[in-house]
């Protein structure tokens, strides 16, 4: 392709609104523009790196014997109705009526779609198991459209199905599922991990998260640095692995603490570590008053004590609540002598503390040597922090890491959840009827551009992996009125399309800067500069990853780019 009639339109400025790298790079070096907020069209550049991430994509859902279905975007009302999502979808579901007053739904997902067209089709055990899958333009009016492609309004997701008899046949589909992913954001150059959402210990369906670790994520993670565990961090476990100090018990005793309330403050007015503290906090599980204990280093995670408590709603108690429970305000309460109505549970690590420091539910009072067992009881001890970093991964492999992520996909086991409502059934070997057993599976493709960006670019511009890169080559001409830099720069363009590379060639008259800054934004990972030494037939290959340079003779040229190119992401 020659840049002179490329459209491919560079600007110099940052634009004021764009906070992500790869929404101000993306912009910047003419991949994409915006055309309303959250919505835009892809120009020639990123068209083409689009179009290597659908390819890659097709060939791991091939590869695991998903077939590809394009289904419309404009989707009956009647469907939604069916599942009652119609209802609960919220405002970011995009809705409109036709001509004849119908009500559509601009796609926001398929699986009422997909549901509808398998459901008329697959009746036997026979047809199962079955895996479809499309690359296709989804809506969703988000409440904040922002960070460039990383959430748009208008964007492009592969999303598959798949329908199984029965549980066994889920989980392997599942499992394909998940290696097709890892195949896919891996081949994308990407350091992304797949991430527990929802334990399965908690007895959550499964479902993992594929995050992308940059800055920009809008989820914090909790990583392994030994081994391959990542985890939502309010889904992580934590590891059991506290030691009780072997020092004597000593008597409890009450200490005034005048205004001393918070964990910071008790710790510096008693010369203890935060580590020696009870923290207590008061909440309202289903109505009923559940005193929770952790550390006073550690934080209490509300999901894992609603879960213990297999609560439906729990909130913290107001200050009000709390004086008419126990007596006293937040500051100052404690495990000791509480109502008998109040629940006390415990995070694991607080039954290692000795001589420990608690609220004395007493205005201006603690308890210092506090013993668990000893001077108070819990009705249980469980895991019910949230994990910190450095603490042991819980599969003992490494310690917890914390790192920001962008969510590029989502695997999910529906189970019955859509057949069951909108009722697709089949007839099983022994010709019984049963509801087919469904997964959903996303990857946001176009979340997935801007997240290759989000990781890779240094302060010049992009740099692509050779995977996704929009052409394999950048060939530069510097000064095209130079006779000897254009007839070479014309002859190399036609020799290395003939060796079936796909170039970009820098034909345009422009000075030499701009081409070279040009070239460093948009990324391409190999250039070829043809310069002052077009006469004697030498040119520069720059590796873009590297900045490393090299003068190289034409003749010489064919082997020094296929070495270069083993070398590059
Ligand atoms: P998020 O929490 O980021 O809103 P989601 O849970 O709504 O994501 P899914 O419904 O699981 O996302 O959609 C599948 C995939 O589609 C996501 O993993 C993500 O990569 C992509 N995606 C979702 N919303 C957007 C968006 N507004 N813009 C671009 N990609 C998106
Ligand atoms: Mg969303």
């Amino acid at each position: 392709m020659r840049q002179s009639h490329f459209y491919s339109p560079t600007l110099r400025e940052v634009p004021a609104d764009a906070d992500a790298k790869s929404h101000q790079l993306l912009l910047r070096a003419g991949f994409i523009r915006q055309n309303v907020s959250g919505i835009y069209s892809f120009l020639p550049l990123g068209k083409r790196v689009l179009r290597k991430i659908e390819t890659i994509v097709r060939e791991e859902m091939d590869g695991i014997g998903s077939q590809e279905v394009l289904m419309p975007a404009l989707q009956p009302s009647e469907l939604w109705e069916e599942s009652g999502r119609w209802h609960t979808y919220g405002p970011e579901l995009m809705r409109m009526n036709d001509r004849h007053d119908r009500t559509f739904a601009l796609g926001a997902t398929h699986e009422e779609l997909i549901t509808s067209l398998v459901r008329d089709e697959v009746k036997s055990y026979k047809k199962l198991p079955m895996v479809l899958y499309q690359i296709q333009t989804k809506y969703r009016d988000e409440k904040r459209p922002r960070f460039g492609l990383l959430r748009g309004r208008e964007f492009i997701m592969k999303d598959a199905y798949s329908f199984d008899a029965d549980q066994e046949g889920l989980d392997n589909s599942y499992n394909n599922m998940f290696n097709a992913y890892k195949n896919v954001f891996s081949r994308c150059g990407l350091n992304f991990r797949a991430v527990l959402a929802d334990s399965g210990a908690m007895g959550g369906k499964d479902t993992h998260e594929f995050m992308v670790l940059a800055d920009i994520g809008e989820d914090t993670i909790a990583y392994s640095s030994g081994s391959e565990f990542a985890a939502n961090v309010e889904m992580a476990p934590v590891k059991i692995n506290y030691s009780k100090m072997d020092t004597a018990l000593q008597n409890k005793e009450i200490v005034q603490t005048e205004n001393i309330k918070s964990i910071n403050e008790v710790t510096e007015y008693l010369d203890v570590s935060a580590s020696e503290c009870i923290k207590s906090l008061l909440w309202i599980a289903d109505d009923q008053p559940v005193l929770v204990l952790v550390r006073g280093d550690h934080e209490i995670n509300d999901i894992k004590v609603k879960n213990v408590l297999s609560s439906q709603v729990i909130e913290l108690a107001t200050e009000e609540q709390t004086r008419e429970i126990l007596g006293c305000e937040v500051g100052f309460i404690g495990p000791i002598m509480i109502p008998d109505q109040v629940r006390v549970i415990a995070d694991n690590a607080v039954q290692f503390i000795v001589n420990g420091v608690c609220g004395a539910n007493e205005r201006d009072k603690h308890f210092i040597n506090v013993n668990p067992e000893r001077d108070f009881q819990v009705e249980f001890y469980e895991d019910l922090r949230f994990i910190t970093e450095g603490d042991p991964s819980p599969d003992g492999k490494g310690n917890i890491v914390f790192a920001k992520g962008i969510e590029v996909g989502h695997v999910f086991k529906l189970g019955t959840r859509y057949s069951e409502s909108m009722n697709a059934q089949f007839l099983d070997k022994n010709g019984k009827s049963s509801s087919i057993i469904m997964g959903s599976y996303g990857i946001g493709v176009s979340r997935t551009l801007a997240a290759v960006v989000e990781q890779m670019h240094d302060e010049n511009g992009i740099l692509w992996p050779s995977t996704l890169t929009p052409f394999d080559l950048h060939l530069i001409c510097v000064n095209p009125k130079k006779d000897d830099q254009s007839a070479l720069g014309e002859r190399l363009y036609d020799q290395l399309k003939t060796d079936r590379w796909d170039v970009l060639y820098d034909d345009r008259k422009e000075r030499a800067g701009v081409k070279f800054t040009d070239a460093d934004l948009i990324g391409i990972p190999i250039q070829i500069i043809i310069g002052k030494r077009a006469d004697e037939e030498i040119v520069e290959v720059k590796n873009r990853q590297t900045g490393n340079k090299a003068e190289v003779s034409v003749s010489d040229l064919k082997q020094f780019l296929s070495n270069l190119q083993t070398e590059i992401r």
